[in-house]
C-alpha cells in the first residue's frame, strides 16, 4: 500500500471539448513523440509495422457513433489519458511505492525504478489509463509532461503537455483546477465540465467538456427516437455509454 497526500498545494489537469475535438490523434502522436524521447525509458512499439502492432501509448482516442435520448446519431472523439485523480486507486494499491501523487501539484507519477511490473494499478484504474510497456516491463501513464511544464529551458508557449501544445482545433486546456480563477476553471465552469464516472469516488481532476447544444440542435430530427434504456440522460447518458464500449 502506498499513501495519497491528504491534500495537494495544486491540482493540475486537463479539461477536454468533446465539441471540437476532431479525433485526429495528434495529441496521442504528440505526447508519444515527447514521452519517447525524455527521462524515463522510451514508450515501446512491437511490431510496429507488423500484422498486428502494439505498444504503450499514454493517450489514446476512441470513437463512437452515439445515439443521444432525442435527435440523430452523432460521432464523439473521446480522448483518454490519466485523470490524476485525488483519491487515485492506482497509488494506493501499489505495493513498492513507485506509483505516487505529489503533494505540491497533484500529479500522479511511476517511479520506474521501483516498478516491479505486478500490473495490479492496471487493474485499480477504473479508467484504463495505465500502460504497461511491452519491452521494459514497467507501468507509464501521463504525466503531464512533468519534464516540461516546469522546464525553464524552452520557450514559454511550450510549457504546456505535448497534446495540450499539438492539438490542432485548441481542444485541449492545461492549468490548476484548484484554483478557481485559472483558465480551465473558468471554461469548466462554463461548459458545465464533467467528471468522468465521479461515483467510484475517485475523484479525477480532469474535466470533458460537452458538446454544445448548437450541435445536437442542427442535427436534430423532427420525431426524436423513444428514450434510450439508461438511467442517465443527456451527455451523462452519451458517455455512459461510450465507456461501455471502452472495454
Ligand atoms: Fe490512477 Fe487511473 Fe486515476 Fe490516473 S486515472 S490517477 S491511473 S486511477
Ligand atoms: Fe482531439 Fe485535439 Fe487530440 Fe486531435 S489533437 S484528437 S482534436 S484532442
Amino acid at each position: 500500500m502506498t499513501s495519497l497526500p491528504l491534500s495537494t498545494d495544486k491540482r493540475l489537469g486537463l479539461a477536454i471539448d468533446l465539441d471540437t475535438c476532431v479525433g485526429c490523434h495528434a495529441c496521442a502522436v504528440s505526447c508519444k513523440e515527447w514521452n519517447s524521447g525524455g527521462s524515463g525509458t522510451p514508450l515501446a512499439d512491437v511490431g510496429a509495422y507488423g500484422a498486428a502492432p502494439s505498444g504503450a501509448w499514454l493517450n489514446r482516442v476512441h470513437t463512437f457513433e452515439i445515439t443521444p435520448p432525442v435527435g440523430a446519431a452523432e460521432i464523439v472523439h473521446f480522448p483518454k489519458s490519466c485523470l490524476h485523480c485525488d483519491d487515485a486507486p492506482c497509488v494506493t494499491v501499489c505495493p513498492t511505492g513507485a506509483s505516487y501523487k505529489r503533494g505540491e501539484d497533484g500529479i500522479v507519477l511511476v517511479d520506474e525504478a521501483l516498478c516491479i511490473g505486478c500490473g495490479l494499478c492496471a487493474w485499480a484504474c477504473p479508467y484504463g489509463a495505465r500502460e504497461m510497456d511491452p519491452v521494459e516491463k514497467v507501468m507509464k501513464k501521463c504525466t503531464l509532461c512533468v519534464d516540461r511544464i516546469y522546464n525553464q529551458t524552452i520557450p514559454e508557449i511550450d510549457r504546456v503537455p505535448a497534446c495540450v501544445r499539438a492539438c490542432p482545433t485548441g481542444a485541449r486546456h492545461f492549468g490548476d483546477f484548484a484554483d478557481p480563477d485559472s483558465s480551465v476553471s473558468k471554461l469548466s465552469a462554463a461548459r458545465g465540465g464533467l467528471a468522468l464516472m465521479p461515483d467510484l469516488g475517485t475523484g479525477p481532476v480532469n474535466r470533458y467538456l460537452p458538446p454544445r447544444d448548437t450541435r445536437r440542435t442542427q442535427t436534430a430530427t423532427v420525431d426524436p427516437p423513444p428514450p434510450a434504456e439508461t438511467s442517465a440522460t443527456g451527455f451523462l447518458g452519451w458517455l455512459d455509454a461510450a465507456l461501455e464500449r471502452l472495454g
